[in-house]
């Protein structure tokens, strides 16, 4: 018997686990079955003759277009959509469709096979998340996996400009500026994968084409099986913002006097590029400049036209350099430059030297015609060294090089310089902690009378053992505690030592023993309040301040001011004694010394070395000893080291003598030997 073809249709169509509903030509509901019924709650009885629209949540414009655009032919890939079942329950399905041929010359209608997927949510708790996306002051956005803007809210429209019938259904490239859309890719990989982007600030476009810039934060969107379909996308203004840490970088960034990158800014442009120079295996150049003569204009011409000088200064530099060079002032009148890639050594050299001749040039200010120059010190990379401290350091030597040979011109430190440098450094840092970790002795050296031959005084002498180095001598550290500025310190435990020892042996082998100590400028510029803590010391060890004699040296008194003067003069009337050391290697006059009540000439070992019967050397000390005498003052030869010397000395009528005939400078104990064997 054959089948009854519309019954066995009708049995397939009911009991058929899909929800199919057919639709005619105006996408009008023609069938419905139970399935249908089941899925979205509506019983074919109130659903024919209803249009497909009708299963269309409320507000949802995207879903009522899928449903209007649904394909004629057969679909290759399930739709999803969103569609409002009864009671405002929201269904999630995955839906196909097949083309239904019309009938009787009737225009062809379309059979949805529909399957529920995913979690469906409870209407009223949609309609309040839509609430909240429709009312966010940030723009929410979802696209599907190619891309395509799915979604787009009242906020996304106030941001971008493009309402959202404009753009749903356009690419989210749409947004990005072309030098960008390697971010989208980025981005879209990542949420593929699974992966949510938080805060990610960068640019968009704005329907007018201006640029706005966002922080997004974009999260995957999944189905029921945890699948990746799209993505949701959080985007905020933040243009406020970033202008505002535009303006604090800028003041924390650049020197407000010429413009260019401060000291801080440099220091990190030039790690970056140490970074970056390493990695692509480029030579780059780094070079200090440190201008001469500025303070004279500062001084005698004001601030205002130093300033001024400044700023000319950075626009010379910037005319002299590349585009991609680095340019930034380290504060005062020092200058600094990155050349990102230099093919020789000497290239940058050449570039130094046009920098110190740009420099060298007249400047026309206000008027004036301050003329100033430029020296500069190179350090190259990798040459010269790796890291940011030691090519800092290098060029900084390298420029005081320029300096001290007059300026105006360019160094680099050679291979043997760079070594002393790096030494140097060491021995700074070791030399921190060495007065702390009792690191320094003092040895004392004998200066014997020549009348008879007594000692009766001996001059302290620092030295400092080096826990790897050895006992090292004061040429090697005094100038490096001077530059870390730990001389005033080291200079107090000179003091409170000799002066310790002196009372020791006062007490014990000879109380009219006498010691002398060397001062340094600092402790002179340091002034009366450094020296206070002094005469209570002496008080309390019962030394009388005439057991003490203070060296300093000629030039501590000519460049010094009045204070100076008068501090000796201090000194002095508290009874200590002072000496002049290194006489005739200064400008001093006689009679100058004569005005500071200084009580001793130590003649420079240089004059005695070269004493030589005949010799101008021999007639010079001849002149100092007399006339010092006239002075009323005593004369100390330094550095005797032969008998010959010895008697020429004593022959034109000096006082003592103090030098490797005699005695090395020897430590405490052998010191005491001698003064007991005397
Ligand atoms: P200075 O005060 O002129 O000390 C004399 C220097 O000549 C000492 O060198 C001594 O060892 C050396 N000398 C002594 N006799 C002879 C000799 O016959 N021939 C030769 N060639 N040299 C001789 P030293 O100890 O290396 O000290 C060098 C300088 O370091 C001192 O010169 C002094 O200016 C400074 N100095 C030493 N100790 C101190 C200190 O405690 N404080 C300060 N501020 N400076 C110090
Ligand atoms: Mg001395
Ligand atoms: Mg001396």
């Amino acid at each position: 018997m054959p089948i009854d073809c519309p019954a066995l249709l009708h049995t397939l169509f009911e009991g058929s686990a899909e929800a199919l509903i057919a639709l005619d030509a105006e996408r009008r509901i023609t069938h419905w079955n139970s399935a249908a019924q089941q899925l979205f709650g509506y019983a074919a009885a109130e659903m024919l003759g209803q249009p497909l629209l009708a299963l269309s949540p409320a507000d949802r414009r995207r879903e009522s277009q899928q449903l209007l655009t649904l394909p004629e032919t057969e679909a290759a890939q399930p739709h999803r959509a969103l569609l409002a079942g009864k009671n405002g329950r929201m269904v999630s399905v995955s839906l196909r469709t097949r083309p239904l041929p019309g009938h009787d010359g009737q225009a062809p209608g379309l059979l949805l096979f529909l399957r529920e997927c995913g979690t469906s949510l409870d209407l009223q708790q949609s309609q309040q998340l839509q609430a909240l996306v429709a009312n966010s002051d940030d723009g929410i956005i979802t696209k599907d996996l190619n891309g395509i803007i799915t979604s787009w809210n009242p906020g996304a429209e106030r941001l971008f400009g493009w309402l959202a019938e404009e753009i749903i259904g356009r690419p989210m490239r749409t947004l990005i500026p072309a030098d960008r859309q390697h971010e989208e890719d980025h981005i879209l990989k990542r949420l593929v994968a699974g992966e949510k982007i938080d805060h990610f600030e960068t640019e968009r476009l704005r329907k007018d084409g201006s640029t706005v810039f966002v922080s997004v934060t974009a999260s995957p969107l999944r189905d029921a099986q945890g699948l990746v379909v799209g993505a949701s996308k959080i985007a905020r203004d933040i243009g406020v913002r970033l202008q505002a840490e535009r303006v604090i970088h800028h003041h924390a960034t650049v020197d407000p006097v010429t413009g260019l990158l401060n000291r801080r800014a440099f220091g990190e442009r030039l790690r970056e590029m140490l970074a970056q120079a390493t990695s692509d295996g480029r030579r780059m150049a780094l070079l200090m400049i440190d201008l001469d003569r500025f303070k004279a204009v500062n001084d005698t011409l004001g601030h205002h036209v130093g300033d001024l000088l400044l700023r000319q200064v950075g626009r010379r530099l910037r005319q002299v350099l590349r585009e991609g060079d680095v340019i930034a002032r380290q504060g005062g009148d020092e200058f600094t430059a990155l050349l990102p890639q230099v093919g020789q050594p000497a290239e940058a050299m050449a570039v130094a030297q046009r920098i110190s001749q740009a420099l060298a040039e007249p400047f026309l200010i206000e008027g004036r015609r301050p003329a100033i120059g430029g020296s500069v010190g190179v350090a190259v990379f990798p040459d010269d060294g790796r890291s940011a401290e030691l090519l800092m350091q290098h060029a900084d030597e390298a420029m005081y090089g320029s300096k001290r040979a007059g300026g105006s011109r360019a160094a680099r430190l050679s291979a043997a310089e760079q070594a002393a440098a790096q030494d140097r450094a060491r021995l700074l840092a070791d030399l921190q902690p060495a007065i702390s970790q009792g690191q320094l002795r003092l040895v004392y050296q004998p200066v014997r009378r020549f009348a008879d031959g007594s000692v009766l005084r001996s001059e302290a002498l620092v030295r400092w053992a080096h826990p790897e180095r050895g006992l090292l001598g004061p040429g090697l550290f005094i100038p490096l505690a001077e530059e870390a500025g730990l001389l005033n310190a080291l200079g107090d435990w000179v003091f409170r030592e000799a002066t310790r020892q002196l009372a020791d042996w006062r007490r014990r082998l000879n109380p009219r023993l006498q010691v002398s100590i060397n001062l340094s400028p600092s402790q002179l510029r340091a002034g009366s309040d450094y020296f206070r803590g002094w005469s209570q010391h002496l008080r309390e060890l019962a030394l009388p301040p005439s057991a003490l004699i203070l060296e300093i040296t000629e030039g501590m008194m000519v460049d010094d001011s009045r204070d100076t003067t008068h501090l000796l003069r201090r000194i002095r009337e508290h009874g200590a004694q002072i000496a002049i050391d290194d006489f005739g290697t200064g400008y001093s006059s006689l009679s100058q010394l004569s005005r500071l009540d200084v009580q001793y000439l130590k003649v420079d070992q240089s004059f005695v070395r070269q004493m030589q019967a005949g010799e101008r050397e021999l007639a010079l000390v001849e002149a100092v000893v007399s006339m010092a005498h006239k002075l009323g003052l005593q004369v100390v030869a330094e550095g005797v080291e032969t008998p010959e010397q010895a008697r020429l000395l004593q022959a034109m009528g000096c006082d003592y003598g103090q030098g490797y005939l005699y005695a090395r400078p020897l430590p405490p104990e052998e010191f005491e030997h001698q003064i007991r064997a005397c």
